[in-house]
């Protein structure tokens, strides 16, 4: 018998949230918890609760979003920055305690798939999805299929010997450094004063927005070189909240970087799954995990 439901999980560095999603990516039933961090045993046992709290009727199969890189060939998270998982065996670990087939992918990843099969992402062949919240993720879809390789794209070079990045990146110069809600922070306390955060730059449509504007343009004239992405998504926290105002300068660097006629062709658009993207793109994980 085909299950037509799954459960996604989207495993955050504060809180989890999970759900059972159908084949038309319909979320039902949800449940949000805060992240345990104490150990990896404490997360992954948290993890295999919070499914086993959802419903299981008609549910054939887990996937989770989770932010971590991954190798494929092994099924191992290598490593996260803010959550205790470290070169996990993660797919048999929560395949041994739910008894489910189990799909797992980077969680930005997810969010890209989400927005490509139900978001705004739809009605192109080739995607990418950049995630500007407190660091940036991203996320490829090549030729209607995500790409299962590890698409940090916020750690791309933009600034030669540039910023350096934070936490477990030694690089300088990534995109992470400048188009991240923590990047606006440090903006906003230098045009506005030492408390101003990335909420009152977007607030006041302060024109310093702008310089981060051409820094992701520049960022993505390079993603529509390699990658000949028809359309760019631009989703997280801030990226939503300042879209517009990111807009002009970063279409200006776009059509300054990207090789013609793609730049001009290029679609930018918001993202609009929201809080659920991650969510919905664990749970088409987890269907193709099912096949
Ligand atoms: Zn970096």
């Amino acid at each position: 018998m085909k299950a037509d439901r799954v459960i996604g999980v989207d495993l955050g560095g504060t809180k989890i949230l999970a759900g059972v999603v159908d084949r038309a990516g319909r979320v039902h039933e949800t449940v949000e918890e805060p992240t345990v961090t104490n150990s990896q045993a404490a997360l992954l046992d948290q993890l295999a609760d919070v499914v086993r709290s959802l419903p299981r009727e008609g549910v054939g199969a887990v996937g989770f979003g989770i932010p971590s890189r991954i190798d494929h060939r092994t099924g191992i998270a290598l490593g996260a920055v803010n959550i205790p998982l470290q070169d996990v065996l993660f797919r048999d670990e929560m395949e041994g305690r739910l008894e489910l087939p189990v799909g797992f992918e980077n969680d930005a990843s997810c969010a890209a798939y989400a927005e490509f099969r139900h978001g705004a992402g739809q009605g192109v062949q080739n995607l990418v999805m950049l995630t500007l919240g407190t660091g940036v993720g991203g996320g490829v879809i090549a030729t209607g299929n995500l790409f299962r390789a590890w698409t940090e794209l916020g750690h791309m070079v933009i600034v030669e010997d540039g910023a350096p990045c934070a936490g477990a990146c030694s690089g300088r110069g990534h995109v992470e450094a400048y188009c991240s809600g923590r990047a606006a922070d440090k903006l906003a306390q230098n045009v506005i004063g030492p408390r101003a955060t990335a909420h009152d730059l977007v607030r006041d449509r302060n024109p310093a927005v702008a310089q981060i504007g051409h820094h992701l343009g520049v960022a993505m004239g390079s993603l529509v070189n390699i990658f000949g992405a028809e359309r760019i998504v631009i989703g997280g926290g801030f990226g939503v909240a300042a879209f517009d105002q990111l807009l002009p300068s970063a279409r200006l660097a776009v059509l300054t970087e990207a090789l013609a006629p793609a730049g001009q062709e290029l679609e930018i658009e918001c993202a609009k799954l929201g809080a659920s993207a991650g969510l919905i793109g664990a749970g088409l994980v987890a269907f193709e995990a099912l096949a």
